[in-house]
């Protein structure tokens, strides 16, 4: 007798259909309707009496009204999946908390700026040197 282990899972088209199908057909164009749309179009709404669920241009095109025998519903909203965090992250998941800029960082950023004052400073008078310069030339 013979044993596969960790036989290979094959994850095929169809899988993916079924596992974002939410309903077998919409009441207007018959096809599924799916969650993970791309088009805008195929966004699933429901009726919002019945709750039947449709393509969102199919509601749109089909009268605007729910097309389901003894409803009379002229509303849909947006089909909405379960809305409570799945997640939840605080601060102290993050690799380091966040904290106030300590005396190095500030020291840093101050060299920083006296850096950048001494090369504007220092072009602002290098376009001067190069005008007078230029007067000098002129004058030559
Ligand atoms: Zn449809
Ligand atoms: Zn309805």
């Amino acid at each position: 007798m013979s044993e596969i282990e960790n036989a290979p899972i094959t994850i095929t088209v169809d899988d993916i259909a079924n596992a974002n199908q939410l309903s077998l057909g919409c009441p207007i164009c018959g096809n599924p309707v799916e969650r993970y749309v791309t088009d805008p179009n195929l966004v699933p709404v429901e009726c919002a009496d019945c709750g039947t669920l449709y393509h969102r241009l199919c509601w749109e095109q089909g009268a605007s009204k729910c097309a389901m025998i003894g409803c009379t519903s002229k509303r849909y909203k947006l089909y909405a999946e379960e809305t409570s965090a799945v997640l939840t992250i605080s601060t102290t998941d993050l690799g380091r908390e966040r904290t106030a800029p300590d005396k190095t960082t500030k020291k840093l950023k101050e060299q920083e700026r006296q850096v950048r004052d001494e090369l504007y400073g220092r072009s602002i008078f290098r376009i001067f040197f190069d005008w007078l310069l230029r007067q000098i030339k002129i004058l030559d």
